[in-house]
């Protein structure tokens, strides 16, 4: 299989699960205990602590934990939003983040707090001026993602962290697909708080941490032992973090050496290769602003799941843009935001692209999709 579908996940690097073995096997100490069994446990910690904030180019005693991008997500909003409460009850959210996002906000929402949800532009870029309009005095949060996981769209986050913050709100961002990919760094962002995931970039899955501004507080969610300096409790996922810190590692060097140039190049070979070969192909996205790995398109009069089944067939591994929810599949509601039909969005089709992807797999791709498209047209009543 040649796998274009790195946003839904990454396959985990040998060099990671290396690192990871001997956590989930000999040195299985549990780092609240004081042995040393314990404490090589919990020195695996400090180092993949480091590592992360090395990514991040932020501090070690910053970085927070958490089994996922969704926990780190949950905990930035409900942990701020409860800490918060005496100021007001107003969260600002986009309207294409995450469900990770976006159901955590509508869960506040039934207890009370007012959620503004934020338009983007055909780009789906969130304007700032539509930021401004959406402050209020009683604000606590925004919360816009670094970069969208469907159409790849990277945010101004500096200019609406910089709004939120004149109007005394925090601002917190899902860096979930942009890290690794991109260089982020929360400080010259301005952000109060980022998520972000291990499966994301060639670490393990059921990982991630929240990146909170020191000196933050937050409203706890999990309690118990009061790991995470109080902040997440529950014994660490000691082989999950070994592996996370090693993934960060590893993409602060990919960074280094120029691999967004790489797959940028990659991605627009793809790019501009389908929008020759596909009549009435539309690119979705910024034409620019966008991810190095992420090539989303809409192709009229086709659906993109039935795209996604025959490359599936001819071995190839992409995602269609919508959601399968109670069997019945939602056009996505980023498209929809971006101000597409519920028409135009079942076209929807996003390769993604890896460090493993090379220019002999997009071609033999671009080998074979005009034809599935131009058979499943041919194939519509009257098509
Ligand atoms: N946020 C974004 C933008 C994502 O793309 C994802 C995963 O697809 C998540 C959050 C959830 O992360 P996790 O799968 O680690 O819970």
């Amino acid at each position: 299989m040649t796998y274009f579908d790195h946003a839904a996940t990454t396959p985990l690097a040998s060099e990671v699960l290396e690192e990871m073995m001997p956590f989930l096997t000999a040195a299985y100490g549990n780092p609240s205990s004081i042995h040393s069994l314990g404490q090589e446990a919990k020195c695996a910690l400090d180092v993949a602590r480091d590592r992360v904030a090395g990514l991040l180019h932020a501090q070690a005693r910053e970085i927070v934990f958490t089994s996922g991008g969704t926990e780190a997500d949950n905990l930035a909003i409900r942990g701020s939003l409860w800490q918060n409460e005496n100021k007001g009850r107003h969260l600002v959210v986009s309207s294409i983040e995450h469900e990770a996002v976006l159901d955590t906000a509508e869960s506040m929402r039934v207890l009370g707090w007012d959620v503004t949800l934020l338009p983007v532009d055909r780009a789906a870029v969130v304007q700032p001026d539509a930021l401004k309009d959406a402050m209020r005095p009683d604000t606590t949060l925004v919360s816009v993602m670094t970069a969208n996981n469907e159409v790849g769209t990277i945010q101004p986050i500096a200019e609406l962290a910089a709004i939120a913050h004149e109007a005394g709100a925090l601002f917190h961002t899902d860096a979930v697909q942009a890290i690794g990919a991109i260089d982020v760094a929360p400080n010259e962002m301005g952000v109060d708080l980022l998520s972000l995931s291990g499966h994301k970039l060639y670490g393990p899955k059921g990982i991630g941490a929240l990146w909170v501004r020191h000196g933050m507080r937050l409203a706890v969610q999990m309690t118990g032992g009061g790991q995470e300096r109080e902040r997440r409790s529950g014994t660490e996922n000691v082989a999950a973090i070994v592996g996370l810190g090693k993934a960060c590692e590893m993409a602060a060097e990919g960074l280094l050496n120029g691999a967004p140039g790489r797959l940028s190049a990659l991605r627009d070979h793809l790019i501009s290769g389908l929008m020759s070969a596909v009549p009435g192909a539309v690119l979705t996205g910024h034409p620019s602003r966008r991810l190095p790995g992420s090539a989303s398109f809409l192709f009229p009069w086709v659906e993109g799941e039935a795209i996604l089944l025959n490359l599936d067939f001819e071995g190839f591994c992409v995602s269609s843009g919508s959601a399968c929810s109670a069997g019945a599949i939602e056009p996505s509601h980023v498209l929809l935001a971006m101000g597409f039909s519920p028409d135009d969005a079942r076209g929807a089709l996003r390769l993604t692209l890896g460090r493993d992807n090379t220019e002999a797999d997009v071609d033999r791709l671009l080998g074979v999709l005009p034809g599935i498209v131009q058979r499943l047209r041919d194939l519509r009543p009257g098509g």
